[in-house]
């Protein structure tokens, strides 16, 4: 490669974001025992980077938790995939995601074929990803509230996503899960937390697992602007 095409600046963002990378991404994914094609596919197929600001875009491809703006993060590739993971073993159709910072966790949802709702309570956050949803052409639900409540109106949801740590599950969702639904949110600490996963069985009991420990930014109360 001739060095006036080395600094040619397209050239180099499309080789770190190219597909090249993605795939190392899912190489990586499936090391670390993602197993399900059609996950791995939609994390092949849905573009990270277009979901981070542009000075982070050669980052987008890395198995890392990176920051979005207002102390919030988009989560690691690795913790998507989980979530994911395990939410398609239920077979859902109708989906509530809490938390949808950069989008791009409901963007995986979508490109699953998925019906995605999803409620953010940070405004600019929202509007931001609003617009990647346009942009990829993706029909995503979405609401500025805060997610605690849920959304009682569109429900009951096959799946549940949260997507921001708090102490414990509030009976507002669990309420909000459809027999045979699943419902997966970190629980714990400010710092650290375990990934649960709560079924709604068929006579209506609730049944819990651990999936693994993860680290998510905390749910809040209150709507910001
Ligand atoms: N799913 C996101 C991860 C975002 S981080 C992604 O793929 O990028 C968690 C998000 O949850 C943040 O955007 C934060 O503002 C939001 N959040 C925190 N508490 C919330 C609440 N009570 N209701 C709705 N969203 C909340």
């Amino acid at each position: 490669m001739s060095l006036r095409m080395r600094l040619q600046p397209e050239a180099i963002g499309s080789g770190m974001t190219s597909q090249r990378v993605r795939d190392r991404l899912v190489d990586r994914l499936r090391d670390n025992g993602i197993a399900d094609e059609r996950v791995l596919n939609a994390i092949r197929t849905v573009p990270r980077h277009l979901f981070v600001d542009e000075a982070l875009a050669m980052r987008a491809y890395e198995d890392t938790a990176l920051p979005i703006g207002h102390g919030q993060t988009i989560s690691q590739p690795w913790v998507v995939a989980k979530m994911t993971e395990s939410l398609l073993q239920v077979a859902p159709s109708r989906v509530l995601e809490i938390g949808t910072g950069s989008g791009y966790q409901a963007a995986v949802l979508a490109a699953l074929g998925l019906e995605v709702h999803t409620v953010e309570r940070i405004g600019e956050l929202l509007r931001t990803a609003r617009k990647r949803f346009r942009q990829l052409g993706m029909n995503v639900r979405s609401k500025h509230d805060d997610g605690r409540i849920g959304w009682p109106e569109n429900g009951p949801f096959d799946a549940i996503l949260v997507t921001a740590g708090a102490p414990a599950v509030v009976d507002a969702l669990t309420d909000q899960l459809a027999p045979g639904g699943r419902l997966i949110a970190p629980v714990g600490g400010a710092t650290s937390q375990v990934l649960l996963q709560i079924d709604r069985t068929a006579d209506g009991r609730l049944e819990q697992r651990e999936l693994a420990p993860v680290v998510f930014v905390p749910l809040r109360s209150g709507l910001v602007d």
